[in-house]
C-alpha cells in the first residue's frame, strides 16, 4: 500500500512558504545581493524591492510605507512594542498574550516599579471591559491585547478595547500574529497605534516580520546602529525575505475569501464527526468571532499529548497547545484563564488548518482522534 503523505495540520505554529514568495525571493538569494543602503546602481534593485515591499505591506493592512518597520519577527515586533514604551508609563496586557508579549512585560516591571496588570477573560477568552476600566489611568501608556489568540483561536473586540484606552490617553499595541493574512485586517478601522506581524504564519519565510507604528506615535528606538528603518531599527535589512513576506502577505489577502470558505467548510466537516461520535468534546474559544480553519479541541478522559503522538505516528501534525509551549506538559496559561477544567485542559488538541489543507485530510484526522478515542484502554484514562 502506498504511504499516506504527511498531514500538516498545525498552521498556528507555523506555514509552508507559498511557492510564488521562493520565486520572488530568488533573485534576492543569487544575482541580487546588493545591500539597499549603498549609492551605487548594482544595489538599487535591493533598493527598490525593499520600497516595493514596504508599499505592498503597508497597503495589505490600510498603513502609510513609512509606518511599516521590518523586523525578525512577531517576537521582536511584540518586544519592540512594549520595551519601547518602557520610558512613558506603565504598561498592560491581557491574560492570554503570547510568551514574546507577557514576557516583556515581565522585563517592564522592573522598570515599573511592580507587576504590570494582566487583563481577565471570559470563558471565550474574551478580554473583559471591566478588567480594562479598573486598569487603565493616567499612569498607563500602553495597553496591548491580541487580535486573534494562538491557542484558542478567539478574535478580540479590539476597536472598543482601543478607544476605552485612548479614552484614558494610551496608547493601543495589539499582537495580530495570528490574525494578519487570515482575517481582514485594517489598522485604521482597528483604531490601534502599533500592530505586529509575523511572516511565517501567511505561508511567508521565517525570522521576519514587521511592526506597524502610527505616525507620530512616541515610540523608542530598539535597534542602535546605522540608519536602516527610518534609524529606528538598525541592521542591514533581509531583502529576500522582505520580498518574501510583502509577496505572502498580497496573496494571502488576494485569496483571503476563497479560503475562509474552504476553511468553514473543513471546520464544519471536523465539528460533525467530532460532535457525532465524541459527544462530550468541548470546542474552546469564541464560537463566533473566531480564526477560519482555527480548532481547539478538549475530550475528557484523554491526553491531549498522547493523542499528539498518536497522530503523529499516523502522519498527521497537531498540537497540544502553543507551539512555543510545545515541550511543556503543563496546562496552559491560556486554558487556565479561560478556567477551562483541568479534566479538559489535559484532554486538549490544537488543530490549525490552513489553505493547502483539503476535505478529505479533515475526515481523515477526525477519523483518527475517533478511533483514538474508542479504543484507548482503561491503562491510558487520566484519573
Ligand atoms: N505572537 C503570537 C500570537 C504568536 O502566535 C507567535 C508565534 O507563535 C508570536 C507572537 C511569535 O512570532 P515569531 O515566531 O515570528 O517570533
Amino acid at each position: 500500500m502506498k504511504n499516506r503523505p504527511y498531514i500538516y495540520a498545525d498552521n498556528a505554529a507555523t506555514t509552508k512558504l507559498a511557492p510564488e514568495a521562493v520565486e520572488a525571493m530568488m533573485p534576492f538569494l543569487s544575482d541580487e545581493y546588493g545591500n539597499p543602503s549603498s549609492l551605487y546602481s548594482f544595489s538599487r534593485s535591493a533598493k527598490k524591492a525593499l520600497a516595493d515591499a514596504r508599499s505592498v505591506i503597508a497597503e495589505c493592512i490600510g498603513a502609510s510605507p513609512e509606518e511599516i518597520f521590518f523586523t525578525s519577527g512577531g517576537t521582536e515586533s511584540d518586544n519592540w512594542a512594549i520595551k519601547g514604551f518602557i520610558p512613558h508609563g506603565k504598561v498592560i496586557a491581557s491574560r492570554i498574550e503570547h510568551h514574546a508579549v507577557i514576557n516583556a512585560l515581565a522585563y517592564c516591571d522592573h522598570f515599573q516599579r511592580g507587576p504590570g496588570k494582566l487583563l481577565s477573560v471570559d470563558k471565550r477568552g474574551i478580554v473583559s471591559f471591566k478588567s480594562l476600566e479598573n486598569a487603565l489611568s493616567p499612569r498607563v501608556a500602553l495597553v496591548s491585547v491580541m487580535l486573534a489568540n494562538n491557542e484558542i483561536g478567539t478574535i478580540e473586540p479590539i476597536r472598543e478595547l482601543a478607544e476605552k484606552a485612548h479614552e484614558y490617553g494610551a496608547a493601543f499595541h495589539t499582537d495580530a500574529v495570528q490574525a494578519v493574512g487570515h482575517i481582514p485586517v485594517n489598522v485604521g478601522a482597528l483604531g490601534v497605534d502599533l500592530l505586529s506581524a509575523s511572516a511565517h504564519k501567511f505561508h511567508g519565510p521565517k525570522g521576519i516580520g514587521f511592526l506597524y507604528c502610527k505616525k507620530k506615535v512616541a515610540l523608542e528606538r530598539f535597534l542602535d546602529g546605522g540608519q536602516q528603518e527610518a534609524g529606528m531599527r538598525a541592521g542591514t535589512e533581509n531583502v529576500a525575505a522582505i520580498v518574501g513576506m510583502a509577496t505572502a502577505l498580497r496573496l494571502s489577502c488576494d485569496r483571503m475569501n476563497k479560503v475562509t470558505a474552504r476553511l468553514s467548510e473543513m471546520t464544519a466537516c471536523f465539528r460533525k464527526i467530532i460532535t457525532a461520535d465524541i459527544p462530550e468534546a468541548v470546542f474552546n474559544g469564541d464560537p463566533e468571532h473566531r480564526l477560519p480553519g482555527h480548532i481547539s479541541l478538549s475530550i475528557p478522559g484523554i491526553s491531549g499529548e498522547a493523542l499528539m503522538h498518536v497522530l503523529d505516528l499516523k502522519g498527521i501534525a497537531v498540537s497540544t497547545g502553543a507551539a512555543c509551549d510545545s515541550r511543556s506538559t503543563k496546562i496552559s496559561d491560556v486554558l487556565k484563564a479561560i478556567r477551562l477544567p483541568v479534566k479538559l485542559a489535559k484532554g486538549t488538541i490544537r488543530i490549525t488548518l490552513g489553505a493547502y489543507n483539503t476535505v478529505d485530510q479533515v475526515k481523515y484526522i477526525a477519523d483518527k482522534i475517533v478511533d483514538y478515542c474508542k479504543t484507548i484502554g482503561e491503562s491510558n484514562v487520566l484519573p
